[in-house]
């Protein structure tokens, strides 16, 4: 059947990426007609889920993997999630205040911690150092059995946490209630999207057929899929990388507690963070290995699979590389040891003794069912590893991957797609509206905004 309403834009996927979108077409945009396609019966099953990531909102201040430009670019980012759950009222329901640090183990790690701090101190002008006396009475669990000299970094009383999910669910409950014509069709699976002989695009579900203007793909890894299927983004491919957790069986830590990054390994070291969903017990992770799976708790679609894999010279050569550095394979080893029932712990253990030195085996347990997949970008012109989110656009047609800091950055590439899709569809974005309710709120005074306001 197909249904001739011409939407403004279709956005297939409602993780946090495709609500974000929702939110902003529906609030900041004259666009009347939007519909949102999410295969699952919720929004946010996927990696959004709480249970799938991390709850960080990524600030760049304790992300000792980020440089300088990268924290520039994601504070920004992370200032309009926060300023949204500040402004909509969401403190203590999708977003939560604590505390947090970078924690540097041993001499050589202070070092670095301190000339760190040095370099950002100015761009997060709270940071504070926090020696072993101050930690001893902040965090005790951090000292207890420890042998090596400490010392942190860290800040108060910031929005840490953030239940993506219930986020997402905020962002499309803020859509519905704008005048607009929302669509919200879930259960329904996207199969094709086709451009049709009016330069609109067909949609076409498991039941039905739709027609849109624009069409934004916020679908995890299957973003890659729908794009190449149209002739895009051939140059790409995804290496898909799971993540596990394991949490603690009693709270240790009241704070969020990040350790110093190897600069040799592609993903964050690892990190103990305060479980929303768990009554804030300790929640250590991601572990990081390669998984055959797009979707971590569903079923494998192995045709999908082989797609996204995209298997070439090009990507074995990344992969090559990858396996000839011996800290990367070691780290690889140990990371796929650390799934094996039981025996895993016993390896994770020794990370998790760098943040709680008198933690032992038996007070961890595998976090079950909890974990995502992450689908990393290959990008095959460079043979290279990407580490960050990736998008190809062409003519009000965009599709998404959004690997971690993904839901940090969401409002930020919502706001990005939406003022691209208002100028080909020659629509209206409320600058102003947007600035005073997410963006740069803190930033900027009421006097620039009103001159803003006036040039517009
Ligand atoms: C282990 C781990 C830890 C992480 N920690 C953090 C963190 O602490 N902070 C942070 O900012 N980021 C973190 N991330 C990254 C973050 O989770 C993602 O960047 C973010 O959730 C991506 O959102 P999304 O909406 O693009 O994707 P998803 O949440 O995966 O949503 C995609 C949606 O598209 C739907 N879909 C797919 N195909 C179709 C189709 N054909 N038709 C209809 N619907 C479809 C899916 O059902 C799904 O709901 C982490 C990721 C992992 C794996």
């Amino acid at each position: 059947m197909l249904i001739n309403k011409l939407f403004d834009t279709a956005i297939v996927g409602g993780g946090v990426a495709g609500t974000s979108l929702l939110f902003t077409l529906a609030r900041y945009t004259d666009l009347k007609n939007i519909i949102l396609f999410e295969k699952y019966d919720e929004v946010s099953q996927l990696n959004s889920n709480p249970k799938a990531n991390s709850q960080t909102l990524h600030v760049g201040d304790i992300e000792s993997n980020y440089t300088f430009e990268k924290a520039k670019k994601v504070k920004r980012a992370s200032s309009m999630v926060s300023n949204y759950i500040q402004n909509f009222g969401e403190v203590d329901r999708c977003g939560f205040r604590g505390d947090k640090m970078l924690l540097a183990v041993g001499e050589e790690e202070i070092a670095q911690l301190k000339a760190r701090y040095e370099e950002f101190k100015e761009l997060y002008p709270y940071l504070e150092l926090w020696d072993e006396e101050f930690l001893r009475e902040f965090e005790p669990n951090l000292l207890k059995g420890r042998t090596e000299p400490i010392l942190a970094m860290g800040a108060r009383g910031q929005i840490t946490t953030v239940d993506y999910k219930s986020l997402s669910e905020s962002f499309v409950q803020e859509a519905l209630d704008t005048d607009k014509n929302i669509q919200m069709r879930y259960h329904e699976e996207v199969t094709k999207i086709e451009r049709d002989e009016d330069g609109n695009y067909k949609i076409t579900t498991d039941t039905t057929m739709f027609r849109a203007k624009s069409v934004v793909v916020n679908a995890g890894a299957y973003s890659l899929l729908f794009a190449q299927s149209m002739g895009y983004g051939k140059e790409y491919a995804i290496l898909p990388i799971g993540g596990s957790f394991f949490f603690t069986k009693e709270k240790f830590l009241d704070s969020k507690v990040y350790t110093m990054q190897n600069p040799k390994l592609p993903f964050a070291a690892v990190h103990a963070d305060p479980d929303c969903t768990k009554d804030w017990n300790t929640r250590f992770g991601p572990t990081a290995f390669a998984l055959p799976k797009l979707e971590r708790y569903h079923a494998l679609h192995l045709r999908d699979l082989v797609s996204a894999l995209n298997i070439d010279k090009s990507v074995t050569k990344v992969y090559m590389n990858l396996f000839r550095d011996k800290t990367i394979r070691r780290y690889i080893l140990k990371n796929f040891l650390e799934e094996v029932p039981h025996f895993g712990k016993e390896i994770f253990i020794r990370d998790a003794r760098k943040i709680l030195p008198s933690i032992s085996a038996d007070d961890l347990e595998f976090a079950e069912g909890y974990g995502g997949m992450r689908p990393q970008i290959i990008d095959k012109k460079k043979q290279e590893l990407l580490l960050g989110e990736a998008k190809i656009e062409e003519d009000g047609l965009i599709f998404n991957m959004t690997p971690s800091p993904g839901a940090t950055s969401s409002l930020s590439i919502a706001l990005q797609d939406a003022q691209s899709i208002c100028n080909v569809l020659g629509a209206t974005f409320d600058t102003f509206k947007h600035k005073s309710e997410i963006e740069l709120l803190q930033q900027t005074s009421n006097e620039e905004l009103l001159q803003e306001k006036k040039l517009a």
